[in-house]
């Protein structure tokens, strides 16, 4: 006998599963890999994108170029000819490229991500832990067509599982041009923009149908602090709004069967010393903003760096009491600074934690 067939009301025979589902409801099954979060197989956005989306991507990346305004700073230069608070012209300037194996488990795999490490930033944070590429220009210029053949190789002779666009807010004209040059010519593998989230709007939009994983970061929430520490009045606001964006063009960060991650939105989050409080707001924010399944990486490996511990030069000539700038960052962070701001994050209802491997061993 059914339940309809039965003469017994609907909510009489649930009743005992309703009660015992008063029980379970709180401990919700917590899985990464399972559905909706699992998909069977996967399709790089870019290969889906119309001949009339790809004609209009061509024709704004190169309008942008020519009156750049692609990011926060508002530069509005002719990058043919001149160079923006970013210091990068019309062709992107490349540190590294190579099989990277520093990333979170789910984007690196077995074979790497394919990392491109764009030289050159928008933001000039003191503490910057990537100073010799980010805030100095080293590296080579590449046209967007030389970009896109360096990931057709990355594919073919790495075997890497995506290509990692590290830093690219500021060339985002260029990683677009190259991303289609790359379709055209055999790329097949997901695009993870790996970004401060100091971007526009505008530049999302012209990414919107050509990356798969948005590798976000959400530095600070005080407008005070990144004033001090990123060179940058609102970076806050401008995260916020342009995490929201990238939630609504690919959603939750999905897995194939394999753990590798294709699609969807990873935040990190960098604890900084001194700074738990706004990390437990930036928590907060993903929760009831962004989604409380998004997947977030609390990663408690800042270090001093860049201006961070230097001499200080408006300090008393010749000093001995060891003055450096700022010393209130001059420090690792504790580990009470990190739990803290993981409760935050479980109290606010996340649950999807990047966790490094228990064995020690390799981080798949
Ligand atoms: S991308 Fe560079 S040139 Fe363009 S607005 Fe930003 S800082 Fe200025």
């Amino acid at each position: 006998m059914d339940i309809v067939s039965s003469g017994a009301t609907l909510r009489q025979r649930l009743g005992p599963l309703v009660r015992r589902q008063r029980f379970l409801v709180p401990h919700r099954r917590r899985l990464h890999l399972a559905p909706p979060f699992l998909l069977d197989d996967y399709v790089p956005r870019y290969q889906t994108l119309s001949s009339r989306d790809t004609a209009r991507k061509r024709s704004l990346a190169y309008a942008h170029l020519r009156n750049c305004n692609l990011c926060p700073r508002m530069c509005g230069v002719n990058r043919y000819q001149t160079t923006g608070t970013c210091l990068i012209g019309d062709k992107a300037k490349v540190n590294v490229i190579a099989p990277h194996f520093g990333e979170e488990a789910c984007i690196q795999g077995h074979n790497g991500s394919g990392a491109v490490f764009m030289s050159g930033c928008n933001l000039r944070c003191i503490f910057c832990q990537n100073f010799d590429i980010a805030h100095q220009r080293n590296g080579m210029d590449l046209t967007p067509e030389e970009l896109g053949d360096w990931y057709v190789k990355l594919q073919e002779v790495g075997n890497v599982h995506n290509i990692n666009i590290v830093t690219p807010e500021h060339v985002v004209p260029q990683v677009a041009l190259s991303i289609l040059h790359a379709r055209d010519h055999g790329l097949r593998v997901p695009i993870v923009y790996n970004t401060s989230s100091f971007d526009s709007l505008a530049s999302l939009e012209l990414m919107d149908g050509l990356v798969d994983i948005y590798l976000a970061d959400f530095k600070v929430w005080e407008s005070s602090t990144s004033k001090r520490l990123l060179k940058a009045d609102d970076y806050a606001a401008t995260a916020r709004e342009s995490i929201r964006a990238m939630q609504a063009q690919v959603g939750d960060l999905c897995f194939t069967g394999d753990g590798i991650a294709k699609k969807g939105v990873l935040v990190r989050h960098l604890v900084m010393p001194g700074k738990a409080a706004e990390g437990a707001e930036i928590m907060r924010f993903l929760a009831t903003e962004i989604s409380t399944d998004c997947f977030v990486n609390i990663m408690e490996q800042y270090h001093p760096d860049a201006h961070v511990g230097k001499k200080n030069r408006g300090g008393p000539r010749g000093s001995q009491n060891g003055e450096v700038r700022y010393a209130d960052l001059n420090r690792a962070v504790s580990g009470e600074e990190v739990s803290s701001i993981r409760r935050a994050a479980m109290d606010a209802g996340l649950w999807r934690f990047n966790e490094p491997p228990q064995h020690g061993g390799f981080a798949m």
